[in-house]
């Protein structure tokens, strides 16, 4: 008798695209004193917020599902397309009832997007979260730790609540534990994708962004629970790692399309800011605001966001894809996104020099077509299941 999942997917694909996060906003409403605090892509360390009982929302932008025309008059027109939803968003009132807003650094679009926030008077903090790119704990970890310490200042302004030792180590706890079940069906999908699509998985990982960690690990653990079972049959598709896509996000269109023109994507970066810690944090510690920086400079994802001299990026996007034992690459980027696209030419070379197929596109979040898109991905499939042949 099999786990019946569908209702379960529902649900967190209705969370995961409210974009007025009802449920994230229900959560603070029960209890007095409970803070709401949105963050955008990529990284934020949760644990922080939840230890001084509160809630870190992630914030996406507005997807192919919000109508911009606000955003149109704050931005110009060459520039990705996310900052565009996410003033629309608060100009709207979808973001009213988040107590404070964190823009960690990615680039000059999020820099630019937290002093709108400023401006418009949003929040009763607004927090730019300059992450170091250097990596001695020393110089980076204590410029770090100074950054987190005040983002714990702006939260006990607001609730008058400052987490112990023992609250922080729960908290770390709890994402530590989300971040493994996160990794463990990873791993069940790498041998056995067609258990779950990427469609789903995605929808479920998303839902994480807007709900407490502890209703999320649940989640996760019946869904564990469901890729552990015999389901399904292989069908004839490739796997694929997915990369360039960590902050807009593509649409669900374009994800279901690139399942749909033959491909089993086996990793990617879409949510990376959920899977950013690789492993634990230590979560018995007496320093645990210590321990999330010693996380953040020892063991990070690789990202085009972040300075990497001694552990290069490239090297480890192919390790990646042997790790997964993936047929190909799919370097998927927003348009103008400057991170994801002056790195691209570097990771190629890195692919042809190890022989990793790839092929490369640019979407927007918004992107209506998939069409020209899907028959890209699906030539790309077929050719590796040709060759593959041949040889
Ligand atoms: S999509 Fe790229 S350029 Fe745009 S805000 Fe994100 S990282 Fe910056």
């Amino acid at each position: 008798m099999f786990t019946e999942i569908q209702p379960l997917i529902e649900t967190c694909k209705q969370t995961a695209f409210d974009l007025h996060f009802r449920h994230a906003k229900k959560w603070k409403a029960e209890e007095e004193g409970r803070i709401l605090v949105g963050y955008m892509p990529i990284y934020f360390p949760r644990e922080v917020v939840h230890a001084a009982r509160g809630l870190a929302a992630g914030i996406l932008g507005g997807g192919d599902r919000k109508q911009i025309i606000k955003g149109d008059a704050y931005y110009q027109s060459y520039i990705c397309h996310i900052p565009r939803g996410i003033i629309e968003m608060a100009l709207d009132d979808n973001l009213n009832d988040f107590d404070g807003f964190i823009f960690p650094s990615i680039c000059d679009v999020i820099r630019n997007l937290s002093g709108m926030f400023r401006m418009l008077g949003k929040g009763k903090f607004v927090k730019y979260l300059d992450f170091p790119q250097n990596f001695l704990p020393a110089v980076g970890g204590a410029f770090y730790k100074k950054e987190l310490l005040h983002v714990q200042d702006e939260l006990f302004k607001i609730n008058g609540y400052r987490p112990g030792v023992e609250a922080l180590n729960r908290s770390i706890a709890l994402y530590n534990e989300n971040r493994a079940l996160t990794e463990d069906i990873y791993d069940i999908r790498q041998q056995f994708p067609w258990r779950l699509s990427y469609e789903d998985l995605y929808c479920i990982l998303r839902a994480g962004l807007a709900m407490p960690v502890e209703e999320h690990n649940e989640i996760l653990s019946e869904v564990l629970d469901y890729v552990r079972q015999d389901i399904g049959e292989p069908m004839d598709k490739i796997k694929v790692v997915v990369s360039g896509a960590f902050c807009e996000q593509p649409p669900l269109g374009l994800i279901k399309s690139i399942e749909i023109a033959g491909c089993y994507v086996v990793d990617d970066d879409l949510l990376l800011g959920s899977r950013w810690i690789q492993g634990d944090i230590d979560a018995r510690t007496d320093d645990p605001i210590g321990a999330i920086v010693d996380a953040y400079l020892t063991q990070s994802a690789f990202s085009s966001t972040v300075y990497d001299a001694g552990n290069p990026k490239e090297a480890r996007l192919i390790d990646l894809a042997h790790r997964r034992q993936a047929d190909g690459i799919l370097f998927a980027a927003p348009s103008f996104c400057d991170p994801a696209l002056l790195d691209r030419p570097q990771l190629q070379k890195a692919c042809d020099d190890a022989g990793v197929r790839y092929i490369s596109f640019q979407y927007s979040e918004n992107t209506g077509q998939f069409k020209v898109i899907k028959e890209q991905v699906g030539a790309f499939s077929d050719s590796i299941k040709l060759w593959e042949e041949a040889v």
